[in-house]
């Protein structure tokens, strides 16, 4: 809990690389925004466009997408939430309700979204205000550690699921097998596909299954495109590496009409060529996250399901250890904040 008086402990980055505790004034919330204690916060890859300057910031900032708590303080406007209910706080920060997007019902592509802890302060704290209409509502069956990470991992390969040209049967692969990957693999095999891990090296073979894989392909040894192709082409790559050539190497291993959907962020360009396309009608297309009613599918479907993440945990103070373990690659599969 926040100290009593009128300050709270948080985590905040002071300058590119440079995340530090720090005390910080409690405020009240303004309209249409509540005030959350929060409990537990989830360490994301993208925290990384914050923690070293990707987005343009506006120092200090703090860090976490993947936040839940308990309402504390509900400013005007934003009644439907009650003090004490449970609360999760994700990457988009509400959508606005009047711009072109909103109106035409696209809320995740609102053209004045804020991105929690890139343009306001995020989840590494004992407080957050959010905006009340970004808000996911956290079922009473899923403890605050589990459901952090559902909130923007579980959230982005489960909406990205969701929406598929696939059918119960279908084949549908994941590639990667990291903090979203391990999630993507449990949502694919409870909503009734033929699911295939992509990953590398041997060793992930027996994890993958446990995480509901019918089929295990190691990228480091076999083409797996090729290997996709053997088990009758995939309708769906669910691509969670941010290893753009990784990506391309799927491509021909999709079915006609078969599409790769692209959702880790990295750098490099996923080269492929006309012809993967053309023959076969193959596509690539982004998804991001997902609405904040898509978020509260997500949480109850992880809870009818029995889906959870695989989490370490860390206290807050130690938020700088578990961000170097995440980008080190060294988290499995998702380190998690907790305040309480
Ligand atoms: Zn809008
Ligand atoms: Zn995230």
């Amino acid at each position: 809990m926040a100290r009593a008086g009128s300050t709270y402990r948080a985590v905040h980055v002071v300058s590119p690389g440079k995340l530090e505790l720090t005390d910080k004034p409690l405020l009240d919330p303004r309209p249409g925004h509540v005030r959350v204690r929060v409990e537990a916060c989830g360490v994301c890859h993208s925290d990384s466009f914050t923690v070293e300057g990707g987005f343009p910031i506006e120092w200090p900032r703090v860090p976490g997408h993947e936040a839940v708590g308990r309402v504390d303080m509900v400013g005007a406007g934003a009644e439907c939430w009650k003090v004490g209910q449970r609360v999760g706080i994700g990457f988009l920060g509400g959508s606005c309700g009047q711009c072109g997007r909103c109106r035409d019902g696209d809320l995740v592509n609102c053209r004045n979204q804020k991105i929690t802890g890139v343009h306001h302060d995020g989840g590494y704290a004992e407080v957050v205000i959010a905006k009340a209409n970004g808000l996911m509502s956290v079922p009473d069956d899923l403890s605050s550690v589990d459901a952090a990470p559902l909130l923007c991992a579980g959230l982005t390969t489960f909406s990205a699921l969701r929406n598929v040209p696939a059918k119960a049967g279908d084949l549908v692969a994941v590639l990667g097998i990291g903090g979203l990957g391990h999630l993507g693999l449990q949502y694919a095999r409870h909503m009734g596909f033929e699911v295939v891990a992509i990953g590398r090296g041997a060793d992930k073979a027996e994890l993958v299954r446990k995480l509901g894989a019918h089929h295990y392909i190691d990228n480091s040894a076999d083409s797996p495109a090729d290997a996709l192709l053997a088990l009758g082409g995939a309708a769906v790559v669910l691509a969670t590496s941010s290893d753009g050539s990784a990506v391309a190497d799927t491509v021909k291993g999709l079915r006609p009409g078969g599409v790769a959907i692209v959702l880790g962020a990295g750098p490099e360009p996923i080269e492929v060529t006309a012809t993967d396309l053309l023959f076969g009608g193959r596509k690539i297309e982004g998804a991001l996250t997902g609405t904040p009613a898509t978020g509260d599918a997500t949480l109850r479907f992880s809870v009818l399901s029995g889906v959870t993440p695989m989490i370490e945990t860390m206290p807050l103070e130690r938020a700088p250890e578990a961000y170097a373990k995440m980008m080190a690659g060294k988290a499995r599969f998702r380190m998690v904040l907790t305040m309480v």
